[in-house]
């Protein structure tokens, strides 16, 4: 277990990626069920709103400091982070590992479309994944015939994409079901994917303005940047 950082009650891991890469590797290769979340400043500050939702987040096995603000805010309270931890760049380096140990992956979340893109890719770019079964993300989330669906095809891995909070909501009620399984939230990552929706490119990510990049390609997201100075004023005033 790594040391925890708390930022506005949420406790980060205070990891890096390849560690955390390999702790994830031991655990499903012992078949320990993990629920890994990945937090950006917008889930960070719909918790403290959302008391149930804090709660599902304090149940997670590993949470990861998704993007340069939760640095920035570890950082002013002088607990700092090592590094960020994009939830897309984990999600990558599991369907890594899932392709060199055959692995099965469930892939549940975003537009049908999307989804059957993404998994032709996966197929293409993963021939090793064992694609264990998919379902798109317009569902009612107390749907059992979904869960039995994940559960019947035995994963190794199970990546949620329903953005916040509804996977980690997900992710919460039926992990009791499964016995074994990496359970992760991750957003948007099908439409990354599927080609639908392209990523910032390296050096944009090096700096660390990925978010930036984000802004001038889908300036209708403004409405969740806005969410980063209020997180800062948040992170500042809990200092006292
Ligand atoms: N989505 C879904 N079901 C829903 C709502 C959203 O599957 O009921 C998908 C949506 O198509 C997208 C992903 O969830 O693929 C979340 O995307 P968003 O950009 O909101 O997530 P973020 O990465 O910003 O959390």
């Amino acid at each position: 277990m790594s040391k925890k950082v708390d930022v506005l009650g949420i406790k980060f891991d205070h990891t890096t990626k390849t560690e955390t890469v390999n702790t994830l590797k031991s655990l499903i290769k012992e078949n320990k069920k993990t629920f890994i979340v990945t937090a950006n400043p917008e889930i960070v500050m719909h918790a403290q709103r959302d008391p149930q939702y804090k709660k599902i987040l304090q149940s997670a096995d590993y949470i990861m400091p998704d993007g340069i603000g939760i640095v920035m805010g570890a950082k002013l309270l002088k607990n700092p982070l090592p590094e960020r931890i994009p939830g897309f760049d984990l999600m990558k380096d599991l369907l890594n590992i899932a392709n060199k140990e055959h692995y099965r992956v469930f892939f549940l979340g975003a537009r049908e479309d999307v989804l059957n893109k993404a998994i032709a890719n996966v197929n293409h770019e993963y021939p090793g994944i064992q694609i264990a079964g998919c379902h798109h993300g317009f569902f009612n989330e107390n749907d059992p015939e979904i869960v039995d669906m994940v559960k019947g095809s035995n994963p190794d891995m199970v990546f949620v994409a329903l953005g916040f909070p509804r996977q980690e909501r997900w992710i919460s009620q039926n992990s009791h079901l499964f016995e074994k399984g990496i359970f992760m939230g991750v957003g948007g990552s099908f439409d990354v994917l599927s080609g639908t929706v392209k990523r910032a490119p390296e050096l944009w990510r090096k700096l660390n303005i990925e978010w930036l990049y984000r802004f001038i390609k889908q300036p209708q997201r403004w409405k969740r940047m806005a969410f980063l100075p209020l997180f800062i004023l948040k992170v500042l005033r809990s200092r006292r």
